[in-house]
């Protein structure tokens, strides 16, 4: 059964972000052969078309306009579905970003569909689409099918792998016009906190950091890791809570969800609420001076020590490879 599919294109800092990619990934396999549109919303976002062609998109829909260089809930809502109405698809993909998380329930409540959230996977089973996603808390996993008219899910980064880009794919570009009502919103500056390092959500390889560093000084050595190895910071809440980072590097229950190849927790003791950010990284180390953690029951390789000692040797090693 082929299928018409809609991916929303997400940039961020002037690039496509790479959850996009797998979202026009899982969109070639769910269309069957059918097309896959994409809606590249901003303004002066024409130079993402090829990057788009290549990964996938048969049609790029693009809305250029000022209302929409930052992201805003009522400009891309009234965006978007224009789009929706205008090709009518089986499935709608994005992220499950910051945006994709706040874009997506507005437009399935709009339209009246279901939306199947924070998917790991998709596959094609006897034909239907089955979607996993984490449930209670990453502790276990459900496969879902859906008879919705509409199959709408938002796609959590890093879990779905990108195909080849394919330099010789053809597609076509529609400019798109919406006539934008009543907006109430409107981003006026951007204040934008640098952090200095790889985004945590698509992060390959993340040092974290708890309460056991002990002070905001406590974190060098891990940054240090962290540059030595092309790593994002991150951290537990209870490094967050004691002021020793900022709580935009929170992983958890109440932080970021983030699955990235290689995690490698410090000084932190593996809360149930901490492990539901990040237990579906592929490979967790653990330090932590505490045989008895429990964050070591859930990791791949654990060193009992004080990570004082042991981030410094890690770099060093690492520096010298
Ligand atoms: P601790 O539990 O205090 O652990 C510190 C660890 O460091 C200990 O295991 C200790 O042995 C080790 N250590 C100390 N010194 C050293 C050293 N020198 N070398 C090596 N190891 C050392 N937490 C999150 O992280 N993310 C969330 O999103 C989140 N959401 C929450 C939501 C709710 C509703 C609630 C109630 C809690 C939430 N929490 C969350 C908090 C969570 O329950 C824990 O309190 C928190 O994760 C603990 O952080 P921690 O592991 O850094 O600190």
């Amino acid at each position: 059964m082929s299928r018409n599919v809609l991916v929303l294109a997400e940039i961020r800092d002037g690039g496509i972000r790479s959850v996009t990619f797998e979202a026009l990934g899982a969109a070639r396999l769910a269309a069957e052969g059918g097309t896959v549109n994409v809606a590249l919303l901003g303004a002066g976002v024409s130079v993402h078309e090829s990057a788009l062609r290549e990964q996938g998109a048969d049609r790029i829909y693009k809305v250029e306009h000022e209302a929409l260089r930052h992201y805003t809930p009522d400009a891309y809502t009234q965006a978007f579905a224009a789009l929706l109405k205008e090709t009518a698809p089986d499935c709608v993909f994005m992220g499950h970003t910051a945006i994709g998380k706040d874009l997506a329930p507005r437009v399935a409540a709009k339209f009246g569909w279901g939306l199947i959230s924070d998917v790991t996977d998709i596959a094609l089973v006897d034909g239907e689409l089955v979607f996993t996603r984490p449930i209670y808390a990453g502790k276990a996993f459900q496969k879902k099918k859906t008879t919705e008219a509409v199959v709408f899910a938002t796609i959590r980064p890093n879990n779905i792998q990108v195909g080849k880009p394919d330099a010789s794919r053809i597609s076509e570009t529609v400019d798109f016009k919406v006539e934008f009502t009543d907006l109430r919103s409107t981003v006026r500056h951007v204040v934008r906190q640098s952090l200095g390092r790889v985004d945590l959500a698509e992060a390959k390889i993340i040092v974290s950091g708890g309460r056991g560093v002990k002070s905001v000084d406590g974190f060098k050595p891990l940054e240090e890791l962290a540059d030595v190895l092309g790593a994002a910071v991150g951290a537990s809440r209870g490094a967050c809570d004691a002021g020793y980072c900022d709580y935009a590097l929170q992983i958890g229950q109440t932080g970021k969800v983030v699955t990235p190849d290689l995690y490698i927790a410090c000084g932190i003791s593996g809360a149930i609420q901490h492990v539901a950010g990040m237990s579906n990284a592929k490979i967790i180390v653990a330090i932590n001076k505490d045989p008895e953690a429990p964050i070591f029951k859930i990791a791949d390789y654990g060193i009992v020590g004080d990570l004082f000692e042991i981030v410094p040797l890690l770099s060093n090693e690492f520096r010298s490879a």
